[in-house]
């Protein structure tokens, strides 16, 4: 045993150096393996900008832009040269558009009525295989995008805020993760395996329900979406018909959301700029436009640029008669298990020409 030592004793150190190192290295990588875009960060309310994941910075001038840019020249004046040419091809066109895609629950297990996370990856691999590419509501408004030749823009949405589509959970190291099972993790997921995927889409919330279930969390998923690239819109406040109440709910139901998602997003909640009707219910009277048209929140002008029905077809471009006609109701078509297949059958998709 002395003999041993002895014979070895030189190497210890430099064993012991060694090993201490490797086992730095697996810490510092196992913590960078968990943190890796997964691990949600500390947010401030209100101290925080808007923002995109890609570090563009969105201030209140943008939000002037966006709206200025439904006047169709000042948007033709602002668009990228590829979103110039597909504007300038389609405009003509009579019919036809974008497709705007609605999903409700992305349940874990399948179970008939809803769509699966299983389905929900394989719409997007079948979108993407056919050269669909998912873009932002404000980058299809200003046509501030870039896709190639042949690609196809869709648009991404998803009502009511259940958790299944966004779910967190602590991790063995406690860091706050996004969960495996919601439609965020697959979105994610589909992102890092092919980075010409964006991370675009828009989040409808009511609060009948507290969105994405998980209370504690409310503030930090939703500013964390808007890391990450997605936008979040007004789905009211109690899931209201909006078509069916009286006209001081009616405006209750969409002043008392803004004051909620004031108080989870701080200034984010000015880039709250469309709103869906639940139940695909389009109001009438005039009264109702009014206030819609002529919304301020916080005596700050904040109109809705766009509101979203439940009308099954593709979405005409922005600036074109038939946009403009429709009130800046965008049509959306709500999927089941089988939509995407018909939708990449379709000859009435717009594509980059
Ligand atoms: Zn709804």
């Amino acid at each position: 045993m002395i003999a041993f030592k002895q014979k070895y004793s030189k190497y210890s150190l430099p064993a012991f150096i060694l090993l201490a190192g490797s086992l730095v290295i697996i810490i510092i990588l196992n913590l960078d393996i968990f943190s890796y875009n997964h691990s949600i960060p500390e947010y401030r309310g209100a101290a925080v900008l808007p923002g995109y994941a890609s570090g563009k910075n969105l201030g209140l001038s943008d939000i002037d832009f966006l709206l200025d840019s439904l006047n169709r020249d000042s948007c033709v004046a602002n668009l990228k040269s590829s979103a110039l040419s597909f504007y300038q091809s389609l405009e003509q066109k009579k019919q036809g558009g974008v497709p705007i895609l609605v999903y409700h629950h992305v349940c874990p297990e399948h179970d008939n009525r809803d769509i699966s996370l299983k389905d929900f990856a394989d719409h997007l691999q079948i979108l993407y295989d056919n050269g669909f590419r998912p873009i932002g509501l404000q980058e299809f408004l200003t046509f501030d995008f870039n896709l190639k030749k042949d690609q196809k823009p869709y648009i991404l949405t998803f009502d009511d805020g259940w958790q299944d589509q966004f779910r967190v959970v602590h991790n063995q190291s406690d860091n706050l993760v996004v969960h495996d099972d919601c439609a965020i993790k697959v979105l994610q997921d589909f992102n890092r395996k092919h980075p010409d995927f964006n991370l675009r889409g828009v989040f409808y919330i009511s609060l009948d329900k507290i969105p994405f279930g998980q209370k504690k969390y409310v503030s930090k998923k939703l500013n964390y979406l808007m890391d990450l690239g997605f936008e979040i819109g007004n789905h009211t406040l109690g899931h209201d018909n909006l078509a069916s109440i009286p006209l001081d709910e009616f405006d209750r139901s969409i002043d008392e959301f803004m004051k909620n998602m004031e108080s989870e997003m701080g200034f984010r909640s000015l880039m709250v700029k469309s709103l869906a009707f639940p139940y695909g219910s389009i109001p009438k009277d005039e009264a109702k436009w009014d206030y819609l048209n002529n919304y301020s929140f916080n005596n700050d002008s904040h109109s809705f640029l766009v509101f979203m029905s439940c009308i099954r077809k593709p979405c005409p471009l922005p600036g074109t008669l038939e946009f403009e006609n429709a009130n800046h109701i965008l049509p959306r078509i709500p999927v089941s298990k089988n939509t995407v297949y018909s939708l990449i059958k379709r000859d009435d998709i717009y594509a980059v020409p």
